[in-house]
């Protein structure tokens, strides 16, 4: 029999790359999608031919349990979140329904289906994972972090990420379900979309390698994270729930780097001077919290996971797909930044 999963935010990058780990695993795997006619479909059907859709929504509880019970998956990866930390300000109330309430109602869902339990270490049935955030961590006093750091989250995604991690370990402890958390760090990737940093400048450098634009405006460019790659991240999310135990852990790569540096290698690889195109613009510098860095060791030593790609190689990736996109879209599509 192969194994099921079911994956909530299919149509995000954790979980394009996820539902792709799985089928090379052997999975059968289905995706959660909001909406009857959601735009993302068509790509998802055509990028994943073997992926299976069911509807639901993780604010509609119902909707939940109609999923589970109709695909009863071996494990379920709850990934669908609002993610962009600044619009978390913006619509707290939506996050904290979505990225806080959702693995509540996940883990229900999984409850009620099971018939109370979900699966233990000794007993099968659902396993849960959640994706949990190095944010949750917020405003540190020491660093590296790992599992024994404490959380002191300072915007409205982390607190719900919080409240996620928090009822994941209560459902673990309080119904003895195999549920984990993973707290990751920044994974970035060519399907990381355009609002965050790293994809920002990936596209801009291509475009300007391409004569399509002149220059990039950034914030704070001394800004320092913990970046790695999402189809590395993607492995330990799997791993965690192949383990004999059911416990949280921290992913990411031990290296930290600046803006600056992800900038520098990025128009290296087009053979251009960064400092001749980048503009630091006042409106996008944001409050930072201190360095974020992850201390991995526990999953290293436990799950045998290290991430395989470097900082240079995630970025150089990032650059060369965004040149290979716009080089073979047509014309029109060029000019538009969409
Ligand atoms: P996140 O804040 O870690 O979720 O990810 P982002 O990619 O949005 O931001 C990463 C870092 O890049 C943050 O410290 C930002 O302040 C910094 N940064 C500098 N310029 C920009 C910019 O133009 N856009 C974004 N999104 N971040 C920027």
């Amino acid at each position: 029999m192969r194994n099921r999963a079911l994956i909530t935010g299919v149509t995000g990058q954790d979980g394009f790359y996820l539902a792709e780990e799985l089928f090379r695993c052997g999975y059968q795997v289905t995706g959660l999608v909001r909406g009857q006619r959601n735009p993302m479909v068509p790509a998802l059907r055509r990028q994943l031919p073997d992926l299976d859709i069911v509807h639901g929504d993780l604010l509609d509880q119902g909707s939940l349990i109609t999923a589970v019970d109709a695909v009863q998956p071996d494990e379920v990866y709850n990934l669908g979140a609002l993610s962009f930390v600044p619009s978390s300000w913006q619509q707290p109330m939506l996050t904290s329904e979505t990225t806080g309430l959702g693995p509540l109602r996940m883990l229900e869902a999984i409850r009620v289906v099971s018939g109370s339990n979900g699966s233990t270490s000794s007993q099968p049935g659902i396993r849960f994972y959640q994706a949990s955030t190095f944010e949750m961590f917020g405003q540190v006093s020491s660093s590296p972090q790992d599992e024994m750091t404490p959380f002191h989250p300072r915007s409205p995604y982390a607190t719900a990420k919080a409240h996620g991690h928090y009822t994941t370990q209560n459902y673990r402890e309080s119904y003895g379900m195999f549920a984990v958390s993973g707290i990751m760090f920044n994974h970035e990737s060519p399907r990381r979309s355009e609002e965050f940093m790293t994809r920002k400048v990936s596209v801009a450098v291509a475009r300007i390698a391409l004569g399509l634009d002149q220059e990039l405006r950034l914030g704070n460019l001394c800004a320092q994270r913990d970046w790695g790659y999402a189809g590395d991240y993607v492995t330990a999310m799997r791993t965690m729930l192949q383990a004999d135990r059911a416990e949280d852990y921290v992913i990411g790569t031990g290296a930290i780097h600046s803006v600056r540096d992800l900038v520098r290698i990025a128009f290296d690889c087009v053979c251009l001077d960064w400092e001749k195109y980048v503009i630091v613009d006042n409106d996008l510098l944001r409050p930072d919290a201190g360095v974020l860095c992850g201390d991995a060791r526990k999953a290293r030593q436990r799950l045998g996971w290290s991430p395989l790609t470097s900082f240079e190689q995630l970025v150089s990736s990032m650059v060369e797909a965004d040149l290979h996109r716009l080089s073979a879209a047509p014309a029109h599509d060029r000019r538009s930044r969409r």
